[in-house]
C-alpha cells in the first residue's frame, strides 16, 4: 500500500493512522475481495475479506443466541450500553468523522457532523430506555385490566447505504439495542471502512459494559449477496433497509413473503417552492446547501426547485452566480463546500440525466467534471442548474448527483400539484412568509412527503423527529419520536382479577 508521495502523507495513509486510532489494524486488510477507494484521490484504502454465506448464517444465529439473552436484560441496563458507546463516539469524533470523509468523500463539517448524529441518537436511546412504555386500556369487563406490552423482537437486520456510511447504523442500532434486540449490520460495500470503525467502538463499549452477550453486534462484509443473507434468514424478524427503490423493491418482496417486518427508507426526488414573499437571502442560502451539499448524494437532497414567475428571474440570477462560484475540490481542505462523487458510474449517471434533460429542451449551467487538478480516475464536477421547460420523465426520476433543476409556475396550488407528481415522497420545503401558504403546505392537500419544511431546506433533518418517506421512498421511519415501536412486539394482555368469566360482547357460553 501506498503510503509517502514526494514525502506527503497520502490519503490511505491517513486513513491507516484513523483506523489505528479507532482499534482497527489494517494491515489486518491487505487482501481481499471488498476494495475500498477513497473517492478523494482514488487510492486503495484497503481489501477486505467478504463474509461468506455460511459465515453469514453462523453470524446469524450467533446473534439470535444473543438476543434471548440480551431481552432478559432491563431496559435502562441496555441503555448504559448505548450510553458508554455514545461516549466512545465523543471521544473519537475526529478520527470517526475523518474516516467518513476519507471514504465517502463528505466534506470535514459534514463527517463530523454525522458522528454527531451518532453521538445524539445515542443520548436519545439512553433516555428512550426508561420510557418503553405501554398503554393501560378500558375494558368492557368488570375486575379485568387491559394493557399493552412491548417486547423486543429479535435480530435486527440493518443494510446502509455508502453516503451515510456511519449515522443510519446508529439510528438503528441505538434504537434496537435499547429495545433488546441484537444487530447484525450490512454496510455498503462502498464504505466497509467506516463499519469497521465503528464496529470496533463498539465492542470497546460492550467489554466496559462488562456483561452483554458476545455476539450482540456483527458485521457482514460484502455486496447484495449478503444483504439478502439477512433479507432471507427466518431468524431475522426485521431489516432495516436503506438505499436505492431498486435496492427497496427487491429487500421489499423478499420480506413480505415471509411476513417480515421492513423499515423501508429509500430514495428520494425532493423539491422547494419559493413563494413571491419568500426571504429571498435565507432562501438562497437554504437552497445553496440543499442542493451542492455532500456534492448532491443525500437521499434529502434538493433535486426541483419550483419558483414563482414574479421572482424567478431575479432569483436563478443570483443562483447560477454561487453555484459558478462555489468551491469544489478536496473535501479535507476547509473551504471546500462540494467534494468528490463516490464512483465513476455516479458520474455517469449524472451525465445521462444531463444529456436528456438538454433533449427536452433544459437550460444547463455546470455539470462538467474537473479533471486538470485531480488524479485520473476522481470524479469531481461543478454542480448543475438546469432550467427545465416542464417536469419530464428524467426530472421525476432521482439521479444521485448534484443537479438541480429548475420549474417556474404561477399558481401556489399548481405548484403543489407539480411538488408532489413525481413517484418519490421524501423531504419538502417551501419559502413563504405567507401563512396560508405555509400551512396549506403541511396540510392533508399540501406537501405529500414524509418531512414538510417552512423556510428551511429539505435536508439536514434532526434525530429527535420520525425520518423517512412514502410511496417509492419506502414508508419506513427511523430515528426520534415513536419510531422504536417498529423494533419491538406489542402485546395486548388481558387479566382477569374476579371470579366470574364475562366474555366480551357479551358472549354466552354456559356448561353445566
Ligand atoms: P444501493 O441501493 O446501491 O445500496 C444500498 C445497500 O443495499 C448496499 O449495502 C447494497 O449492498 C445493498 N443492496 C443492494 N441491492 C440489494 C439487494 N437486492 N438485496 C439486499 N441488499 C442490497 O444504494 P447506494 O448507492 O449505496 O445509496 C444511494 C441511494 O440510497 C439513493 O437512492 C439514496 O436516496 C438512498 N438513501 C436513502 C436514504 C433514506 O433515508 N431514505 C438515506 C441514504 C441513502
Amino acid at each position: 500500500m501506498m503510503t509517502q508521495v514526494n514525502g506527503q502523507k497520502t490519503v490511505s495513509s491517513e486513513a491507516n493512522e484513523i483506523l489505528e486510532a479507532l482499534g482497527v489494524d489494517w494491515r489486518d486488510f491487505t487482501k481481499g475481495d471488498v476494495a475500498a477507494r477513497t473517492p478523494i484521490t482514488s487510492e486503495l484504502i484497503g481489501r477486505i475479506p467478504g463474509t461468506s454465506r455460511p459465515e453469514a448464517d453462523a453470524t446469524i444465529r450467533a446473534a439470535h443466541s444473543s438476543f434471548l439473552e440480551w431481552r432478559t436484560v432491563p431496559a435502562p441496563q441496555r441503555g448504559e450500553l448505548v450510553r458508554i458507546l455514545g461516549e466512545e463516539l465523543r471521544a473519537h469524533k475526529a478520527e470517526l468523522g475523518r474516516l467518513v470523509t476519507i471514504e465517502a468523500g463528505k466534506i470535514n463539517s459534514e463527517g463530523l457532523g454525522e458522528v454527531q448524529e451518532m453521538i445524539d441518537i445515542c443520548t436519545f436511546a439512553a433516555g428512550l430506555s426508561r420510557q418503553l412504555w405501554g398503554l393501560t386500556i378500558a375494558t368492557e369487563r368488570r375486575d379485568h385490566r387491559m394493557m399493552e406490552t412491548w417486547h423486543p423482537l429479535g435480530v435486527t437486520g440493518i443494510i446502509s447505504a455508502f453516503n451515510f456510511p456511519v449515522a443510519v447504523w446508529a439510528w438503528n442500532a441505538a434504537l434496537a439495542l435499547v429495545c433488546g434486540n441484537s444487530i447484525v449490520w450490512k454496510p455498503s460495500e462502498k464504505t466497509p471502512f467506516c463499519a469497521l470503525a465503528v464496529q470496533a467502538l463498539l465492542e470497546r463499549a460492550i467489554s466496559r459494559f462488562g456483561n452483554a452477550p458476545r455476539t450482540l453486534a456483527s458485521l457482514l462484509i460484502g455486496g447484495r449477496e449478503m444483504g439478502e443473507a439477512l433479507v432471507d434468514n427466518p431468524l431475522v424478524p426485521v431489516v432495516s433497509a436503506t438505499g436505492s427503490t431498486a435496492m427497496g423493491r427487491q429487500v421489499a418482496s423478499r420480506l413480505a413473503s415471509r411476513f417480515a417486518r421492513s423499515i423501508l427508507e429509500l430514495g428520494g426526488n425532493n423539491a422547494a417552492i419559493v413563494c413571491p414573499s419568500a426571504d429571498l437571502d435565507l432562501t438562497l442560502r437554504a437552497v445553496a446547501f440543499a442542493a451542492m451539499g455532500t456534492a448532491g448524494q443525500r437521499c434529502t437532497t434538493l433535486r426541483r426547485l419550483i419558483v414563482h414567475e414574479s421572482i424567478y428571474d431575479q432569483f436563478i440570477e443570483r443562483l447560477e452566480q454561487v453555484y459558478a462560484s462555489v468551491n469544489v475540490g478536496d473535501p479535507r481542505e476547509p473551504e471546500t463546500l462540494v467534494g468528490p462523487l463516490i464512483d465513476g458510474s455516479a458520474f455517469a449517471a449524472m451525465q445521462t440525466a444531463l444529456n436528456e434533460a438538454q433533449d427536452s429542451g433544459g437550460r444547463i449551467s455546470g455539470g462538467s467534471r474537473i479533471k486538470d487538478k485531480f488524479p485520473a480516475e476522481t470524479f469531481y464536477v461543478r454542480p448543475a442548474l438546469v432550467e427545465m421547460p416542464h417536469q419530464t420523465e428524467t426530472v421525476r426520476r432521482e439521479t444521485f448527483a448534484p443537479i438541480l433543476y429548475v420549474l417556474r409556475y404561477r399558481d401556489f396550488e399548481d405548484a403543489v400539484r407539480v411538488h408532489n407528481d413525481v413517484p418519490q415522497g421524501l423531504a419538502s420545503s417551501v419559502f413563504t412568509n405567507d401563512l396560508r401558504e405555509a400551512e396549506r403546505f403541511l396540510s392533508a392537500s399540501g406537501s405529500d412527503c414524509g418531512i414538510a419544511n417552512v423556510n428551511i431546506g429539505p435536508s439536514g433533518a434532526e434525530i429527535g423527529g420520525a425520518f423517512g418517506g412514502e410511496k417509492e421512498t419506502g414508508g419506513g421511519r427511523e430515528a426520534g419520536s415513536d419510531v422504536w415501536k417498529s423494533y419491538m412486539r406489542r402485546a395486548t394482555n388481558t387479566v382477569n382479577y374476579g371470579s366470574t368469566l364475562p366474555l366480551s360482547q357479551g358472549v354466552r357460553f354456559d356448561i353445566s
